[in-house]
């Protein structure tokens, strides 16, 4: 029972929208099937009790709350939907404070109309609502000799109604307000967690984690676009001795220079990874191993070239690369293995080279001249 009323409720609530947009069309949902089950009865009792103009009214606003609820069944859009239920509340009340419903018992009811208007519209749509409400209702109570209304109520009556009715509205403010924030602070801290699970804490580029997301992202996107993604991998040549020699925290300043050099050469589509210790990985999408090797080229040459500065004592670093091509229908991990196998050989070549050079040699060669 509990959940076949909790999938009723549930009903449009989807892994698209956010945790606030399914909070709102589960909101929906309840406060639609709660207003239709009250007004209903409601409704009934009055035909029963021959009040016709009261049930009329209140199976109207059962009929609209149906609506509502049907209405965001079909169609998915909860704001609408939203609005019916408000502004259905909002003329209900309304004509119970005209009407006084039964024996002038009506407006208590209108205490309802904060809490609902702000946990469906949010804190200032809902507080709008209310404004509006308050306008309408003070009217109507407050015009010179009740003239604007079918019954009778005392003036401290009306006066207490609309002093509580304040009451409220601010506790249901103060309610919505940090119910609002907790969310968004939540949300802050999520996504801010969610971002330093994808960061390297040293060098501040994407983690081993983030790269193969990344990659996987970028391999079936190739596919579909009869396209493919190169990898490179990155490791620096000799790094224990720089620890030995200069300390280690010369070493970590010297991973950090590597990598924002690698993110300032690449282009903005390339992705620029830690794969672990001294090793970096990069992804070249939409890029032909034979561009990659050109790219990669241009990086082991530039910091081959580039001379390191730490505290004063000047030193130079290589790197060792390996490279590989992913095609439509290749395994992602084969094709890491083959550029780790091919950085081997590059490390067993003498070092501060890439593998494989051998096929696009000529390619260079002839963007040479
Ligand atoms: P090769 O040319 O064969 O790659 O030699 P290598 O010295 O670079 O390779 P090896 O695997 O023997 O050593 C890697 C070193 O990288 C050892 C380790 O202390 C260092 N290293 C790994 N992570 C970090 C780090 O975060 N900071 C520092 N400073 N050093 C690190
Ligand atoms: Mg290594
Ligand atoms: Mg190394």
């Amino acid at each position: 029972m509990k959940n076949a009323l909790i999938k009723l409720f549930k009903i449009g609530v989807s892994a698209e929208k956010n945790d606030d947009e399914n909070r709102k069309v589960f909101i929906v949902n309840l406060f639609s099937m709660v207003g239709l089950l009250i007004t209903a009865t409601m409704a009934t009792t009055a035909a029963i009790n021959g009040n016709l103009p009261l049930s009329l009214s209140l199976y109207l606003a059962a009929f609209s709350f149906l609506f509502g609820y049907t209405y965001q069944y079909f169609t998915g859009k909860t704001e609408l939907c939203s609005i019916i239920i408000i502004y259905a509340l909002f003329t209900l009340l309304t004509y119970l404070i005209y009407a006084g419903g039964v024996n002038n018992t009506g407006p208590l009811w209108i205490f309802m109309f904060a809490p609902c208007s702000l946990y469906i519209h949010g804190l200032q749509k809902g507080l709008r609502d209310i404004g509006v409400f308050l306008v309408v209702i003070s009217t109507l109570l407050f015009y010179p000799e009740n003239a604007w209304l079918s019954t009778e109520y005392s003036h401290e009556f009306k006066l207490r109604l609309i002093y509580s009715f304040l009451t409220i509205t601010f506790l249901s403010a103060i309610y919505e307000y940090s119910r609002a924030k907790a969310f968004t602070n939540l949300v802050e801290i999520s996504q801010k967690f969610e971002q330093q699970a994808k960061i390297d804490p040293l060098t501040k580029v994407s983690n081993r984690r983030d790269a193969l997301s990344i990659l996987n992202y970028e391999v079936d996107r190739s596919e579909r676009e009869n396209e493919v993604v190169s990898v490179a991998l990155f490791d620096l040549d000799y790094f224990k001795t720089i620890n030995d020699t200069f300390g280690h925290d010369a070493g970590d300043q010297v991973l950090i220079k590597v990598a924002g050099m690698l993110q300032s050469i690449t282009r903005k589509q390339d992705t620029v990874a830690r794969w672990g210790g001294e090793e970096f990985f990069l992804i070249f999408p939409r890029t032909n191993i034979k561009d990659a090797f050109i790219i990669a080229e241009k990086i082991r040459k530039l910091l081959s070239e580039t001379l390191l500065d730490y505290k004063g004592t000047r030193f130079h670093v290589t790197t060792s690369i390996g490279i590989s091509e992913i095609r439509a229908g290749d395994q992602i991990e084969k094709q890491i293995n083959v550029a780790d196998q091919r950085l081997y050989k590059a490390k067993a070549a003498g070092r501060n080279c890439i593998e494989p050079s051998y096929d696009v040699t000529p390619n260079i060669k002839a963007n040479a001249h």
